[in-house]
């Protein structure tokens, strides 16, 4: 049998993390009863720079409770990072990760079935969302929006997947020669390859607390997911700056045409039109393309992702 990390960031979550860690060790202890994972099985919490009482909670927890792990991050450097963080403090601890978020809005009684298709021999394990009821209308549509806008812009992303998902060792070692600094995990599993499976679930409500992803946070996110792994919209505006060339040549013939026949009037308007029109859209350009040099330029760095302060472990 294999020992199971699960991996759970977490960030201003000292209302959640009582009530998780009674319900996640519960888990665990039925899930070895049941002998689909090991003894040494732990839940491995990660506090990503959290302003509150999270990291004395954990290392509380970690005292009361032999199954509870801790990484400390020096400071917050987000979801992503703080969840890459623990899986790479995990991979060279156990055979299997789970990671999950500190809320349990992802049902966890799909457990069973993460480690079963592991044990078939997947090596990722994706959970995927068959409900969204529980979420706000607001959170629902900006989510779907947010799915729809990566899979239109071709970035290779599960649907309804967020990141609740099993991933081997191995699977894990392959995340790890990935060097990039722009990290958009949804979009670089699928490039780890292996074989993969995909379990479905219901999401509930945040049982306390409230959601560390506003508006803003998840714009940014789609936003990074996007030109981390797409070069659609530069492709996109070629297309349209090649569109209005076209245009212009009209124009062109058009404009010497009633030049000829000596109609030269004054063409105000459709040249203020032109000239806001050109200049929006180079600007526009401009900043797309920028956002992908400042990516190169931030990948030049090679800058850590994060660095971890304290590890808690078994002795
Ligand atoms: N989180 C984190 N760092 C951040 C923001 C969030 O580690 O900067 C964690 C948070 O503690 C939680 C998970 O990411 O475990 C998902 O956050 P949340 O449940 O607030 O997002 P939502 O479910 O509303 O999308
Ligand atoms: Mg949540």
């Amino acid at each position: 049998m294999d020992s199971l990390y699960i991996v759970v960031p977490c960030y201003n979550e000292e209302e959640v993390l009582h009530e998780t860690t009674k319900r996640l060790t519960d888990k665990i202890d039925r899930m070895i009863a049941g002998e689909l994972i090991s003894q040494d099985s732990r839940i491995m919490y990660v506090d990503d720079g959290s302003k509150d009482k999270t990291w004395q909670l954990i290392e509380e927890l970690h005292g009361q409770e032999p199954r509870v792990l801790g990484v400390k991050l020096s400071r917050n450097r987000g979801h992503q990072n703080a969840l890459l963080a623990g899986l790479m403090t995990a991979k060279d601890l156990c055979d299997v990760t789970i990671s999950m978020d500190a809320d349990l809005q992802d049902d966890i009684e799909v457990l069973d079935e993460f480690v079963r298709k592991y044990q078939e021999g997947c090596d990722i394990v994706y959970g995927v969302r068959n409900n969204r009821d529980m979420d706000t209308g607001f959170k629902r549509n900006t989510a779907q929006a947010f799915y729809k806008l990566l899979k239109f812009f071709g970035v290779d992303a599960v649907y309804n997947h967020a990141d609740y998902r099993l991933m081997s060792k191995r699977a894990l070692e392959g995340l790890a020669e990935f060097g990039e600094v722009n990290l958009f995990l949804r979009g670089i599993v699928p490039q780890i390859g292996y074989k993969t499976a995909t379990v479905e679930y219901s999401r509930g409500e945040r049982f306390a607390g409230e959601s560390k992803y506003p508006l803003k946070k998840m714009v940014s996110f789609a936003f990074d997911g996007i030109t981390s792994f797409s070069v659609k919209p530069i492709r996109m505006i070629t297309t349209v700056g090649l569109v209005i060339f076209l245009v212009s040549l009209i124009m062109l013939v058009y404009s010497l045409v009633v030049n000829a026949m000596g109609h030269t009037q004054a063409g105000w308007t459709s040249m203020m039109m032109s000239i806001w029109l050109l200049g929006g859209l180079q600007l526009m350009a401009i900043g797309i393309i920028g956002e992908y040099v400042g990516k190169a330029y931030m990948e030049t760095k090679k800058r850590p992702k994060y660095i971890i302060e304290t590890v808690l472990r078994d002795e």
